[in-house]
């Protein structure tokens, strides 16, 4: 194991935050995964699944099981770490800015495209070593300014070389679930698998330019680019949501660990061949999922639980006006699985209230919450 530092320089003076990651192996007998958590710094599932993983890693090290390469980030977003309000971790955006530390990674198809040129030929596996050395280029020929995009910059750096991307977060309260793109989607269902998702959302182009489609998109658009020559899918990548917020446990965090830890016995990277379990849920198009948005504000309440089956029309969420004791019913628009909601139980005009992953696509724009 090897402990490694990016110091990215604050905006203030003085300021600089401190990356961590860690790396096991360095053969090129299998492949290389990438797992971070934290890239939202108030979500604290992921940051200590990711560093139960580190532990289990060192333990196959020592066993000498490792035959290819791990990269592990485990607290994914030192810039917010510093970021509170009233006491609280606020992790999800940018305080500068507002952005999500989670959008606006950069597409690199067109840089790497040109830096590609004539250079692919007809083997395959020379083109994805090609490519993966151009999209470091591309990535390389701007070095932008502001520290949160010093982050992307940094975390896309650590990512790009690997041939599987896991980027763990959690919601308000949910079940676990997977988002995830179609050319990403058979390498991922035996990971889905494993953690026992409930839900796995399916989009090509989900909006935003999330991180894990930042690794991927590439691929395909080099492989659009160059029709007559030899172009797999050279890294494929996931988000995987481990719950809610408050879903900290050493004891689950050490399951979901090792769910990782078989993730990586299937593809290789470690000796072994695990059961890979029948898979929890179907998957659906993220497209699919319905968001229920709050129509009136007031107490929220919810007369089914997380991870029932609802049907469209099912009363999901409850309204409650303290002042005038009126009750809100809040209907299923679509049958599927009830697989996240907020953390909180108040709720104002326009509050998403939960997701329901439904089967036949029905929206279209941006498909993710802000
Ligand atoms: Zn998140």
């Amino acid at each position: 194991m090897h402990e490694h530092f990016i110091d990215i320089p604050g905006r203030g003076t003085g300021t600089i935050h401190r990356l961590t990651w860690f790396s096991f192996g360095g053969g090129n007998d299998g492949p290389h995964v990438y797992v971070q958590g934290g890239l939202h710094a108030d979500e604290g599932p992921g940051m200590m699944v990711a560093r139960l993983l580190i532990d289990r890693l060192i333990e196959e090290e020592r066993a000498g099981t490792i035959l290819g390469r791990v990269t592990v980030v485990p607290a994914a977003n030192p810039l917010a770490f510093g970021q509170f309000l009233h006491g609280d971790q606020q992790g999800r955006f940018d305080y500068y800015d507002g952005r999500n530390f989670n959008r606006d990674y950069p597409d690199l198809s067109a840089k790497a495209i040109a830096i590609i040129a004539d250079t692919l030929d007809d083997d395959a596996q020379a083109n994805a070593d090609r490519i993966r050395r151009a999209l470091l280029e591309a990535l390389e020929t701007d070095l932008p300014s502001a520290p949160s995009d010093r982050l992307r910059h940094a975390l896309m750096r650590l990512a790009l070389p690997a041939d599987s991307v896991i980027d763990l977060h959690c919601d308000g309260e949910a079940e676990v679930h997977l988002y995830t793109q179609p050319v990403s989607l058979d390498r991922m269902l035996p990971l889905a698998a494993l953690a026992r998702c409930r839900a796995v959302l399916v989009a090509d182009v989900s909006g935003g330019e999330p991180f894990d489609e930042a690794v991927t998109r590439p691929w395909g658009a080099i492989a659009e680019a160059f029709p007559n020559k030899p172009i797999p899918q050279g890294c494929t990548s996931c988000t995987l949501e481990l719950r809610g917020r408050m879903d900290v446990d050493r004891e689950v965090g050490a399951v979901d660990a090792e769910a990782l830890v078989d993730y990586l016995r299937h593809v290789g990277v470690l000796v072994g061949q695990p059961t890979i379990p029948a898979l929890s849920c179907e998957p659906t198009p993220l497209a699919g999922s319905e968001a229920l948005v709050a129509p009136v504000s007031g107490l929220l309440s919810y007369p089914v639980p997380l991870g029932k089956h609802v049907r469209a029309g099912e009363v999901v969420a409850e309204i409650t006006d303290p002042v005038t004791g009126s009750l809100h019913p809040v209907r299923a628009g679509t049958s599927g699985v009830f697989y996240a909601r907020p953390a909180t139980r108040i709720a104002e005009v326009d509050k998403r209230l939960g997701k329901i992953a439904g089967s036949h696509p029905f929206r279209d724009g941006p498909l993710l919450s802000p």
